[in-house]
């Protein structure tokens, strides 16, 4: 049985101490599967932003001449407190957002993973050196850190996005603020209480709680080298405008609407629960989640018929309850969102295969906010279920005639985060990577999540930027190359 959380209200945590918002206002927030009260949340001011900027400003100075090693050693004692911490850390993450547990681990476990990966800065910020590159002169390449970042972080993985981040930022010598999602802050209030247990300098790690007000103070300040982004597509864009009008790097995660195609050629009982894993999994609110799946040729029939069958297996609950394999979504309002799209895709004309709109509670949880596995066939790529992301645990099935028109199918899609193919042909593989213009691509993989060491983020309308996060993208986004040249008389 995981122990209660409540925290009254949420503080800031900066310059090394804990501090209530200066504004007034604060949000109620309840676990999203019980309707449980677990404590709220401040809306955040501009002053909150001022504060611990002007902390993390005062630290870069003796952070960024702190030698590199002794900047992993403190992210060393960060990696062996969250380990000691897993489990707890990945409860509050399912009391939080209702995700299953073993969910909730994979992702902390994804979390631990970019420290791990961080404490090898050493040798990840290495530069380049050539001796005699003229007469007597010798030339020196070199990463610098910049300064004070921002990282903001949505609602879907509490623990684990910031940490696509943090680690990195602050082992490359910068200092950072990060603003957790205003829907789910506990999980990042948890790490701070471990971040404070460290001893690391105060201000070279703040959090400051809040949502809209709390962004646009980040992106208008001066002080504020860059911003590291992850939510929706719209709020990626604003971001991204507004970082480049005060002259701020920005790396910007924007929404997804990831294509999975599937050839009749491939395994089916290895396939389909890993297609359902990656559509339903987190109950869809997932960047990666293959929503849209796309049947080549004969697969269509076979395909919806596994598909109906895997789907009946799912068992819906409360995510700390052993068994349960899908939890509820975050909020009553996404909640209407999301049955709003299915409306629209039965009035569009797809067919409901499988319907989950309306379904009873789970047995003792009707305060929670359950939308059930839902599947729609005769989905047609123009039709809003097609186009939109829906972010919730519902799957659309189209038909392609052949490899080319489904590419076609993928490639008029405005978004391009991660897209899959299921096939046991390697043509068809390679011709689907090749071609697909998602930048993180699976082969018979539903949920192709790039680990800490490789780079993670989309193109088109998925990314905002260049560089993008973690893996080699991190140490230069986080970094400026300086070259020096020398000559000695
Ligand atoms: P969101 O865009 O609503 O919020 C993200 C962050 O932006 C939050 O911290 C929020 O406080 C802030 N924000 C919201 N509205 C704002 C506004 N008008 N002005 C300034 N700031 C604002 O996203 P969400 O609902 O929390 O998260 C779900 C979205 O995130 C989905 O679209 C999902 O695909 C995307 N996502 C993308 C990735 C990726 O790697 N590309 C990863 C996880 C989630």
């Amino acid at each position: 049985m995981a122990e209660k959380l409540f925290v009254e209200q949420i503080h800031n945590y900066v310059g090394g101490q804990w501090a209530p918002s200066s504004g007034s206002s604060y949000v109620k927030l309840h676990n999203p599967a019980t309707g449980e009260l677990l404590g709220s949340c401040p809306a955040g001011t501009a002053a909150d932003v001022d504060t611990a900027v002007a902390a993390a400003k005062k630290a870069f100075g003796g952070w960024r001449n702190t030698p590199v090693p002794v900047r992993s050693r403190f992210l060393f004692e960060l990696r062996n407190l969250m380990e000691q911490n897993h489990r707890r850390l990945a409860e509050i993450c399912t009391m939080e957002h209702g995700k299953t547990l073993a969910e909730s681990l994979n992702s902390v476990r994804r979390g631990i993973d970019m420290v791990e990966t961080a404490i090898g800065m050493p040798t990840m910020m290495m530069g380049d050196a050539l001796e005699d590159i003229s007469s007597g002169i010798d030339c020196i390449e070199q990463r610098q850190p910049l300064g004070v970042f921002a990282a903001i972080a949505p609602y879907n993985f509490p623990a684990m996005v910031p940490l696509w981040f943090l680690p990195f930022c602050i082992a490359s010598g910068n200092t950072m603020v990060v603003k957790p999602s205003e829907q789910v802050p506990f999980s990042q209030h948890f790490i701070a209480g471990l971040v404070d247990k460290i001893g690391l300098p105060p201000g070279v790690v703040n959090f400051v709680n809040g949502a809209r007000d709390v962004v646009t103070r980040i992106l208008e300040h001066p002080d504020i080298a860059g911003v590291s982004f992850v939510g929706s597509s719209k709020i990626a864009q604003l971001v991204y405008q507004g970082a480049a009008k005060t002259g701020k790097r920005c790396q910007a995660l924007g929404g997804a609407k990831n294509f999975i195609a599937v050839a009749s050629d491939c395994d089916w009982s290895k396939s389909v629960p890993n297609i359902v894993d990656s559509c339903y999994g987190c109950a869809g609110q997932r960047c990666l989640a293959g929503a849209t799946l796309i049947a080549i040729g004969d697969a269509y029939e076979p395909l919806v018929a596994k598909l109906k069958a895997e789907i009946a297996r799912i068992k819906m609950g409360n995510g700390l309850d052993e068994g349960v394999t899908m939890g509820p979504v975050i909020s009553a309002a996404h909640k209407a969102k999301i049955q709003a799209l299915i409306e629209l895709g039965i009035k569009e004309g797809a067919t409901l295969a499988v319907d989950g709109r309306n379904v009873p509670a789970p047995a003792g949880l009707d305060k929670g906010h359950w939308v059930a596995p839902t599947l729609f066939v005769d989905v047609n790529p123009t039709m809003t279920i097609a186009q939109e992301e829906i972010f919730g645990p519902v799957m659309c099935v189209l038909k392609a005639k052949d490899l080319d028109a489904a590419l076609e199918i993928v490639n008029a899609h405005p978004l391009a985060n991660a897209a899959s193919v299921y096939t046991t042909n390697g043509r068809t593989a390679r011709e689907f990577v090749k071609r697909v213009p998602a930048a993180m691509v699976g082969v018979n993989i539903g949920v192709s999540a790039p680990m800490s060491f490789f780079t993670f983020g989309g193109s088109k309308g998925s990314f905002f930027g260049d560089l993008k996060a973690h893996g080699k993208d991190s140490v230069a986004f986080y970094t400026n190359n300086k070259t020096a040249i020398y000559r000695w008389h």
